[in-house]
């Protein structure tokens, strides 16, 4: 083998989510040197741009809402939606780990609080957590990123995107780093594969993912499935390769995304022929984008009123939406219907409540959505520690991987995701791995 340029104990590979909580959890012990080399924070993670919702049963921000919670309700309501049985342990581990994750992130002195108005399909507990401000989840990495920075142990190298993992004897022994124009040799005992999915990689997607047709990509330029080919060469495997979180809420034009909580809020979708196709309600947002991609024109116009604005406007999504001019007022029916192509009798067979549910008034909001692909959910069969399996379910030596590289919670199909789900595959599996690596207590 030709020489290393540098060594140290874990390499990881990517700095969003899974790579940074990996490092921190990894840290903690001083005997471990732990580099994350990072393509581009420029150019971003999904992490950052995410909305920095984060799923856990059972916290104490929970407890003192008195909402009755539980890392078993939680799997239970993930696989409920996934089907996905099978991968249970792996689901188990995530959520048995999320309650500590996120009271950790708060002792770091990040300000969170339950969104106990973040109502989502599927979940049958409010467990939503996020920061008090409702900034998202570029705050949330800002924060995790500087407290990063106090380890005196850890590299985090930017604009230092991993070209090639280095293997011996079937173990990974380390990676290939490129860097200002030259490539680096880095020895590691620990490779952790934390680059996230391959949404942005067209040929990947044409692949895995031709039902989901065309949709808007509102994820980052750097999920380019890099980590694949690399653990598919040692003899890794892939698994839900046909699932995708994506998003129903994709306002066409502009790419902002409407409030997942506005269905919850008694807003209605009409389609272009003015029929209410769907229960708002009954579907996530991602099991939402498909329903979206088979109506007339693959849009419907999500119609609300003030009552809803004023519950959800607090939301990054909403804020986004309001400062990018995404949403449009009507004083009245007529005016909606006008808007709509629609006659006003039809606009008002389409706004009538569905039984149970309130009724909306005048004046009206409304926005045309579209079905968008935010990241990928098919990635590499892991066991619940987060250690990459071959085919014969035996772990490659040295080699993780967590978070959108890994196959994720939605199970075959990307209606099976819950809210929630992205973060917690990424922080959660970046906390087992980190703290399995560090020779020290929990
Ligand atoms: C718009 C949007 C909103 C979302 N909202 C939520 C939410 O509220 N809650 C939730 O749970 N999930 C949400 N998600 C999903 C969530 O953001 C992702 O599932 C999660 O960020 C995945 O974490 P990760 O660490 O795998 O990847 P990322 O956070 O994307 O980090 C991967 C990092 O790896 C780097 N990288 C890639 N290739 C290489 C390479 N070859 N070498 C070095 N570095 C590399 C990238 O630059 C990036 O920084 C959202 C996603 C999007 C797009």
């Amino acid at each position: 083998m030709t020489a290393w340029d540098t060594e140290v104990d874990v390499a990881v590979v990517g700095g969003g989510a899974c790579g940074v909580m990996t490092a921190l959890r990894a840290a903690r012990d001083p005997g471990r040197l732990v580099a994350v080399f990072e393509k581009s924070t420029r150019e971003g993670c999904n992490a950052a741009i995410s909305s920095g919702s984060l799923a856990a049963g059972g916290t104490r921000w929970q407890a003192a809402a008195g909402i009755e919670d539980s890392p078993k309700q939680h799997a239970d309501d993930i696989l409920r939606a996934s089907g996905d049985e099978e991968w249970r342990p792996v689901v188990e581990a995530l959520c048995a780990a999320a309650a500590d994750l996120v009271e950790w992130i708060a002792d770091t002195g990040y300000p969170i609080e339950l969104g106990t108005d973040m109502p989502r399909a599927g979940m049958t507990a409010r467990r939503l957590h996020t920061d008090t401000g409702r900034l998202g989840g570029a705050r949330l990495m800002r924060h995790l990123r500087a407290v990063l920075e106090t380890h005196d142990n850890v590299a985090f190298v930017d604009e230092a995107p991993v070209v090639n993992l280095v293997s011996h004897e079937g173990r990974a022994v380390g990676v290939v780093v490129s860097q200002n124009g030259s490539l680096q040799r880095v020895k590691a005992d620990a490779v952790v594969l934390a680059s996230d999915g391959f949404a942005n990689a067209p040929a990947l997607v044409e692949e895995h993912l031709p039902h989901l047709g065309t949709p808007f990509y509102g994820g980052v330029s750097t999920s380019t499935g890099d980590a694949l080919a690399w653990a598919l060469r040692l003899g890794g495997q892939l698994r839900n390769m046909g699932a995708g979180l994506r998003s129903g809420l994709v306002v066409v034009g502009h790419g902002t995304r409407v409030s997942p909580a506005l269905p919850f809020n008694g807003a209605v979708l009409v389609n272009r022929d003015g029929e209410r196709f769907v229960d708002e309600e009954s579907k996530g947002y991602s099991s939402m984008a498909g329903v979206l991609r088979h109506q007339p024109g693959e849009r419907a116009a999500m119609v609300w009123d003030a009552t809803a604005m004023a519950a959800t406007r607090e939301s990054e999504m909403m804020r986004e939406c309001l400062a990018a001019g995404a949403i449009q007022d009507r004083p009245t029916i007529e005016a909606l219907a006008g808007s709509l192509s629609l006659t006003t009798a039809a606009t008002e067979r389409a706004l009538t409540p569905l039984p149970g549910r309130r009724s909306l008034t005048a004046p009206y909001h409304f926005a045309w959505v579209t079905h968008g692909l935010l990241t990928t959910q098919g990635g590499l069969v892991i066991d619940p520690s987060g250690r990459v399996l071959n085919a014969e379910g035996e772990p490659i030596p040295g080699l993780y991987a967590g978070g959108g590289t890994a196959c994720g919670l939605a199970g075959p199909h990307s209606d099976g995701y819950l809210s929630g789900n992205g973060l917690l595959s990424a922080f959660g599996m970046g906390w087992i791995i980190g703290d399995a690596l560090a020779a020290v207590p929990a």
